[in-house]
């Protein structure tokens, strides 16, 4: 490996995820089989805390130095032992095939214990400074249980600037000139053919590969599809109304002459598809005035889709800002295209809300 700014921690990030589904694949596959005993905790808990131990041990084990921003913290789990034992018991399982890379990774957490304590590295309060580690380590909690899409994301910022990029969704199929359908955020499954994970570092791109169980498969480039007129574009919003405006979104569409209903998705897996080109434009329209956007649910997609060629800014048309501690609060929404029509879309958002 070529060894150029941010190249380990591409490669690290890569493999930190890319283990970590192997940990969220078995839990989506035995709550789809009924086979999780629901007395214990919801399989989105089990899942969460076990993908975030898994990521952050592996972030400690190659940058010591790093400040973490998880979603998770271990509280509930240092109280619950069935559940404490059902998230061990699935981290000690899931070992990537290669041997060197799982070295590369630090190897197995040492005991119950130090999995509780890396949990908790997760409280960084973010900020403006230094180098900054974004985990959620299942987003579209609602899609994983649903049997929809569902991913894991990282993201580096460094100086409140996102400079590395990881998503893996297993759920999406690897061919990334499939386009999208509207069925795709539904009845998803990992089977043959699915499973990508994509990623970005700054000024380097955009890539896809398919989603392995050991050592990373080869990538391939990605990029947003050009579009000549915007009313064939392909939109994807949220499947969940209180995550984004659904009625606001038709106003948007019927303002930019798209006829086409959009494509609903959980998660990030809405940056992913709109980077390689399977859909052209991402909505989130905000549903209540309160709630502040996450960092760890924007910081891959935004970096992604952006080394695409795209550009993501909230609904006013201002860049996302990560410097801001672990919420994105000085932006509403998000809007995602293609840089060329990306101002038209943000004319079209503001005639909508604005006229409310
Ligand atoms: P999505 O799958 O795109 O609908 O987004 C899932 C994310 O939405 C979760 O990770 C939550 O952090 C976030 N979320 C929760 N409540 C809201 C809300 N009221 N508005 C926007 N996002 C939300
Ligand atoms: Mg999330």
């Amino acid at each position: 490996m070529a060894s150029t700014e941010y190249s380990k921690e591409l490669h690290i990030a890569l493999l930190a995820v890319q283990r970590a589904t192997l940990l969220t694949k078995s839990v989506f596959h035995s709550h789809a089989k009924g086979t999780l005993d629901k007395a214990d905790a919801s399989p989105v808990t089990i899942g969460d805390f076990g993908a975030q131990a898994l990521i952050i041990s592996a972030l400690q084990h190659n940058f010591p130095d790093d400040e973490i921003v998880a979603e998770e913290e271990a509280k509930d789990l240092r109280e619950n032992s069935k559940v404490r034992q059902t998230v061990w018991d699935l981290v000690q399982n899931s070992k990537l095939s290669d041997d060197a890379a799982e070295k590369e990774l630090g190897g197995a957490i040492a005991s119950v214990d130090s999995m509780l304590d890396i949990i908790d590295k997760g409280d960084s309060k973010g900020g403006s400074k230094g180098r900054i580690w974004a985990i959620d380590p299942i987003d579209g909690t609602k899609g994983f249980l649903r049997g929809g899409q569902y991913a894991v994301c990282l993201g580096l910022m460094v100086d409140g600037d996102v400079k590395v990029g990881v998503l893996g969704c297993p759920n999406l199929p690897v061919d990334d000139s499939q386009p999208l359908t509207e069925d795709i955020g539904a009845d998803a499954t990992d089977a043959e053919g699915k499973g990508v994970l994509f990623s970005a570092v700054q000024g380097k791109g955009a890539a896809s590969r398919p989603l392995g169980k050991g050592s990373l498969a080869n990538e391939s480039t990605i990029g947003m599809k050009p579009i000549s007129n915007i009313s064939d574009a392909t939109f994807c919003e949220s499947v969940e109304a209180g995550h984004s405006s659904q009625s606001d979104s038709v106003a948007i569409a019927n303002k930019l002459g798209i006829t086409k209903p959009s494509v609903r998705m959980d998660s990030q897996a809405k940056y992913a598809s709109i980077a390689r080109g399977a859909g052209d434009l991402y909505l989130r329209l905000p549903v209540r005035k309160d709630y502040v956007e996450k960092i760890w649910d924007h910081a891959a997609g935004d970096l992604i889709v952006r080394e695409a060629g795209g550009q993501v800014t909230d609904t006013e048309g201002k860049r996302l800002d990560f410097s801001h501690g672990r919420t994105l609060k000085e932006n509403k929404g998000v809007i995602a295209a293609p840089k060329d029509v990306h101002q038209h879309v943000i004319e079209a958002v503001m005639s909508v809300l604005g006229s409310k």
